[in-house]
């Protein structure tokens, strides 16, 4: 049986970093990956071009029920650190958007300086494995794998939470956790496009691919200013992705379509000057014009010129297209949901170590707990904290 200071299970973002950190440090490290390659949610993120880290990381920014446990990981690993590495191999970057980090050529780029990083410090990888068991015995842990048993001393589970199940995601992280007593929060999928009943889904259907920029709110006030996207399905673009990690089941959703405009102050301004202007057209001046067709259609918008919309119908016209109610049927699910919101109970690890407090040797890191970031490279931040954390632990007492 094969013999190692510590074993990570996946070779995702957090488990690649992890495993580098505590192999350079000494530790002699196995990691595992049910995958053909390491990093597939990598190349995949930031649309091929892997947003990796933010500009403004805060601990705000992340969604736990345990809201200060990433603080301490956060401020001893930051963005700046991770970009500092990013600069290191020469990977050029440049911001995108709200201090958002982008590779300016690929995503593969991040991939290959895990994957460097992993081989200075001899780190062993084993893909297209799966493990059987997971068994603690006084020395540590022994895993059973497809043809082979290991064990080590620390075990380290980096296995991601349930979104896109093509690309590897299982449950795994969440039943270690139960088989050793470990609370694990009910999870759902976030960063998700919203789906629609069908009679608005069937009204709006014809904005399809329009997108504009808005203030989205969620019913506890949580609010985003950014992008959103009418698509086939029902509403996507990251202003619907953002409140949806705060939207519950059967809650309303309210959008501003106009948070640049003070619309009645821009109605009375174009009524005195142009009062037998339609308002179709006046509103074509701030709106796409798809838009505001869709919702003269339904009946949204009164087909009407200036001087003939009165007080009270502007005032009806200013709420529907500022503080539009909606209320999605639901998500897209798991099967396009960038995150997993829950998972393992962060009040049962510790936040300088991410180890389990009553199962010594046994860490989480990255996504399968639960922090759960904002859109715009949030998400790779904290897996790359967590992460860093976790290898200062295993580096403690590597092998002599
Ligand atoms: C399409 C998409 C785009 C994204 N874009 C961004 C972005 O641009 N910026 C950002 O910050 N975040 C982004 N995210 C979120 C980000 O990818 C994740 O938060 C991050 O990858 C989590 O890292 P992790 O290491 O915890 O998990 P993962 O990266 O998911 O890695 C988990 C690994 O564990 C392996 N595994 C799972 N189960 C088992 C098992 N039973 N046995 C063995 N191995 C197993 C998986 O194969 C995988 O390799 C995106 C997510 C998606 C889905």
């Amino acid at each position: 049986m094969e013999r190692f200071d510590a074993i990570v299970v996946g070779a995702g973002a957090a488990g690649m970093f992890c495993a580098a950190q505590a192999g350079q440090a000494g530790a002699k490290v196995l990691l595992l990956d049910n995958g053909k390659k390491p990093g597939r949610k990598i190349l995949m993120s930031g649309g091929g071009r892997c947003n990796f880290t933010n500009l403004y990381v805060e601990p705000a920014a992340y969604l736990s029920e345990n809201p200060h446990f990433c603080k301490s990981a956060l401020a001893r690993y930051t963005q700046w650190d991770f970009i500092a590495l990013v600069d290191k191999y020469r990977i050029a970057w440049h911001e995108k958007t709200l201090g958002q980090l982008f590779c300016d050529d690929s995503a593969e780029q991040i991939v290959a300086l895990l994957v460097d990083e992993c081989a200075k410090g001899g780190v062993v990888t084993r893909l297209r494995t799966e493990i059987i068991s997971v068994e603690r015995n006084d020395e540590g842990y022994v895993l059973q794998l497809n043809g082979e048993t290991v064990a080590a001393k620390k075990l380290v589970i980096a296995s991601g939470g349930l979104s896109m199940p093509g690309l590897g995601a299982s449950p795994f992280g969440y039943k270690v956790a139960e088989q050793f007593g470990l609370k694990v929060l009910p999870t759902r999928a976030g960063l998700v496009p919203f789906t629609l009943h069908k009679p608005l889904l069937e009204q709006l259907q014809a904005l399809s691919g329009v997108s504009v920029p808005a203030v989205i709110a969620a019913d506890d006030g949580t609010v985003f200013r950014e992008n959103l996207l009418f698509t086939h399905r029902g509403l996507s673009g990251p202003a619907v992705l953002q409140i949806s990690s705060y939207w519950q089941p059967g809650e309303f959703v309210s959008i501003n379509l106009l948070p640049e405009c003070d619309l009645a102050a821009f109605l009375d301004e174009q009524r005195a000057a142009h009062p037998n202007q339609s308002l179709k057209n006046t509103l074509a001046m701030q709106l796409p014009k798809r838009l505001v067709e869709c919702l003269q259609l339904l009946g949204q918008i009164p087909d009407v010129q200036l001087k003939q919309l009165n007080a009270k119908d502007q005032q009806q016209l200013v709420a529907t297209l500022t503080e539009w109610r909606v209320q999605p049927n639901g998500t897209e699910g798991y099967r396009t949901a960038e995150v997993t919101l829950g998972g393992v109970d962060t009040r049962e690890l510790s936040s300088r170590t991410m180890e389990a407090r009553s199962v010594p040797g046994l860490f989480f890191i990255g996504e399968v707990m639960d922090v759960t970031g904002w859109l715009g490279g949030y998400n790779f931040q904290w897996a790359w904290s967590s992460a860093w954390a976790c290898a200062q632990a295993l580096a403690e007492a590597p092998t002599p």
